[in-house]
């Protein structure tokens, strides 16, 4: 039976029916409605001649043997956030589904394919991303915090994981899972409005941002707002406002898609009749080329101490956080190219903001490419997040030539 994308379409909606409410989706790790939405999936693909398991961080792997133990993977996550969208994460396991369906029809395939469910992509219980695809790829090194995390009602992550079966001391033995794969294969809705701008279904991904956090704290001396003259005063907030105009032409003067984001200004003694003494900011940057990010810190850095120097006040960089640019694998970014253009006529390429579990598996070496489709208004995280249902079908079409040329070209070479 050749692939049917349609029934992606319709099986999306019956996963809506049975794991979202009037709010949106439901599908929140660790929870029991995620367990329905797991037990779900192994149901769709009960009658293939598929094997399942589920490893020591609890993605739910789907193996259809090949001639050759080297694997393409095929991956996308289940859960989802709280009041979240019906297609983030599952339409890559749905469109999964199809093309497995596909690829173990035409008979035994000349390599190992598997699909993969990620356990807790969104981190929306317990604050940490990326938790199945990050032991499988062996980055994950934060089990001592993990271990006392809680849930807003106080429950230990550590019990919750052991309720679904899995204990955080072995969770990175998952790393197994890799060890034979050769090309990993994502789609995923874009979750922002480039594409829709340009009038393209779908987009090929490069890489993903890298990004660097900072809380700036500017220091001044809090005065009178009455007695203290305009001349004679040490605003902090004067410079930070300098700095949060400042960011936004420091990311067009970068372009290629850089941002820069001051997402939270706290200011003391923070009252009407004081001059500001401090004002702590938070900034966020994030690039696709790891230099260019460095120089637009620079930047920034450059611009905050001139500020500073201008309203004669102090100021003190703090990293928050930080993470590289991961870039997709060259030759597969071809061949998607080459996917999305014999499906939709226009292939283009873009950067991902968000993070991915593809990232996590290009640092593990695995070649790795994603494939985006257009998001309508580009919500998402939202009961509103939705893209056009042909869209969609064009997105498991486009999805299934890739896998088919990844196939081809893992057997020739
Ligand atoms: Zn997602």
């Amino acid at each position: 039976m050749p692939l049917q994308p349609g029934r992606t379409v319709g099986e999306l909606r019956e996963l809506r029916e049975l794991t979202g409410d009037e709010a949106g989706a439901q599908r929140v790790a660790w929870t029991d409605t995620w367990t329905r939405a797991k037990e779900w999936l192994s149901g769709k693909l009960a009658s293939l001649e598929v094997e399942e398991e589920t490893d020591e961080a609890g993605n739910q792997w789907f193996t259809l043997r090949g001639e050759s133990e080297r694997a393409l993977v095929i991956g996308g996550h289940l859960d989802s956030v709280p009041d979240g969208g019906w297609l983030d994460g599952a339409l890559n396991v749905m469109a999964g589904v199809e093309v497995l369906r596909r690829i173990a029809e035409d008979g035994t395939p000349p390599v190992t394919v598997r699909l993969v469910s990620w356990a807790d992509e969104e981190g929306a219980r317990f604050g940490r991303s990326l938790f199945g695809s990050s032991a499988a790829s062996g980055t994950m090194d934060d089990q001592a915090e993990l271990r006392e995390r809680t849930d807003a009602s106080g429950i230990r992550w550590e019990e919750a994981l052991r309720e679904h079966g899995v204990d955080l001391d072995r969770a990175l033995d998952a790393r197994g899972q890799l060890e034979h794969v050769v090309a990993y294969l994502e789609l995923h809705i874009e979750q922002g409005p480039v594409l829709e701008s340009m009038g393209l279904p779908l987009g090929v991904v490069l890489g993903t941002f890298g990004v660097e956090r900072h809380q700036i704290t500017f220091t001044g001396q809090a005065a009178h707002a009455g007695s203290t003259p305009m001349d004679k005063r040490r605003d902090a907030l004067a410079a930070a406002a300098k700095l949060a105009l400042e960011i936004r032409g420091i990311a067009a003067r970068t372009g290629d898609g850089a941002v820069c984001t001051m997402g939270s200004c706290v200011t003391k003694p923070g009252i009407v009749t004081s001059v500001v003494e401090t004002a702590t900011v938070l900034l966020d940057q994030r690039h696709l080329a790891g230099e260019t990010l460095a120089a637009m810190l620079a930047e920034a850095e450059e611009a905050g101490a001139r500020f500073a120097r201008e309203e004669d006040v102090e100021v003190a960089w703090e990293r928050i956080w930080r993470i590289d640019p991961i870039l997709f694998d060259e030759a597969l970014i071809e061949l998607a190219d080459e996917a999305v253009t014999e499906v939709a006529g226009q292939s283009h390429r873009l950067p991902s903001g968000p993070l991915h579990d593809a990232a996590e598996v290009a640092r593990a070496g695995v070649p790795t490419v994603m494939l985006f489709v257009q998001s309508l208004r580009g919500l998402s995280h939202t009961k509103l997040e939705d893209t056009k249902p042909e869209h969609l079908e064009l997105s498991v079409q486009a999805l299934d030539r890739l896998a088919a040329k990844t196939i081809e070209r893992l057997a020739a070479g």
